[in-house]
């Protein structure tokens, strides 16, 4: 699978910033970045710096109101109690200081990715700093304050009138980009997640299907607490393999949330490297099989920034250049071990792989395996219906 990428970054993706202590960290970008102009796997010549978005973009899918308030915050001195109406100036989502800029530069960092394919020659286009996948129409969720892959979309939408496949594999349900396309029958969303039972934002049920025109087009594969790799990946497999094939998108935008690993400090899931390598791999397949290669890749969650996300990120761009086997097969560069061990809490992997003693016998794994597979047959019932005829 030949193709052309781009990966998409600049500097004024790390002005993304809340606080000190806040878990939404860009220093993952420059870890993973790092990691892979180690590897020799980055060069110079693949970055394209994004631009910033237009406020009329931003206003694709956001509320002018919304848009204001957000600047209105984003000046130091005003901390005012209008924020939270937009759901501003929370413990999750707080001010800070040109918040309505660097949010910006993130929208525009995936509106480049999506020049860069339909107008510039590329295939595939990564854009680590995108992927804020909470952002409402008109207000703040989860740390995201603009949705970078929503106006994405509707750009695409309006732009190059594209059918659009979206497919979020963050431990956290997709909700800001399956509310603002629920009733378009020409974006269709895909989410695999935790099952929003006990974790935010709590939504992501599999009846969940779309509303009006758009019933059919949204599908929720919410998975069990304590899911493992081998169960992660059936359900994974079955989905986007089912969902592409009903849809038939011009082109598909990725999600890659790496929140999913066991180390991750937000989530219950108990899943290692492992789906981290497959994520893009069929991705990428379906890319080829179905959009001429054309391949829209974006970051999101990710809250073990030293152990997890370098080495998951890494593999989406190792994937689109068709780097990956030619990488894993060896240890993690002792340099970069070298260069950031200090600065981690943690000790830094030393292989691509994780060894499963990293958590111990989940005691209802064949429970949770056997839920897992009714949970994917039912979300993708709609499918089942249409097109096989296969009585319910
Ligand atoms: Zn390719
Ligand atoms: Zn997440």
């Amino acid at each position: 699978m030949t193709g052309k990428a781009v990966f998409v970054y600049s500097q004024e993706q790390l002005s993304y910033r809340f606080n000190e202590n806040h878990p939404f960290n860009q220093k993952r970008l420059e870890t993973t970045n790092d990691l892979l102009f180690t590897l020799g796997a980055l060069k110079e010549e693949d970055i394209v710096k994004p631009r910033l978005a237009t406020e009329d973009e931003l206003l694709l899918v956001h509320t002018r109101d919304y848009v204001e308030a957000v600047k209105k915050a984003s000046s130091s001195q005003s901390q005012a109690s209008f924020a939270s109406t937009y759901g501003l100036g929370t413990e999750d989502t707080p001010s800070f200081p040109s918040m309505h800029e660097a949010a910006s530069w993130l929208v525009g960092g995936t509106l480049t990715a999506v020049d860069c394919i339909f107008n510039k020659g590329y295939d595939h286009a990564l854009n680590l700093g995108g992927g804020l996948h909470h952002g409402f129409k008109g207000k703040a969720s989860g740390f995201c304050i603009y949705n970078d892959s929503s106006i994405a979309i509707e750009y695409m939408r309006k732009k190059y009138d594209a059918r659009v496949l979206y497919i979020d594999t963050d431990a956290h349900h997709g909700d800001g980009v399956q509310w603002a396309f629920y009733d378009d029958p020409n974006v269709c969303t895909l989410s695999l997640h935790e099952t929003g039972r006990y974790l935010f934002p709590g939504t992501g049920s599999v009846s969940e299907r779309g509303s009006g025109e758009g019933y059919g087009y949204s599908f929720n594969v919410p998975l069990e607490a304590f899911t493992e790799d081998e169960s992660w990946l059936q359900c994974y497999e079955k989905a986007i393999t089912e969902v592409a094939e009903y849809f038939r998108p011009d082109v598909i935008i990725t999600q890659n949330g790496a929140d999913s690993h066991f180390y991750d400090p937000l989530t219950h899931l108990c899943s290692t490297m492992k789906i981290f390598h497959e994520i893009p791999r069929l991705a990428h397949k379906i890319a080829h099989q179905y959009c001429e290669g054309r391949w829209i890749a974006v970051g999101g969650g990710g809250y073990d920034i030293w152990r997890v996300v370098p080495r998951a990120w890494s593999l989406v761009w190792l994937e689109m250049t068709n780097q990956t086997e030619s990488v894993i097969h060896s240890p993690i560069p002792k340099s970069w071990i070298d260069r950031w061990q200090t600065s981690s809490p943690e000790k830094l992997p030393e292989t691509w792989f994780d060894d499963y003693s990293i958590y111990p016998d989940i005691p209802r794994k064949k429970e949770i395996e056997k839920k897992n597979e009714r949970t994917v047959q039912k979300a993708l019932e709609p499918i089942f219906k249409q097109h096989k005829n296969v009585p319910l």
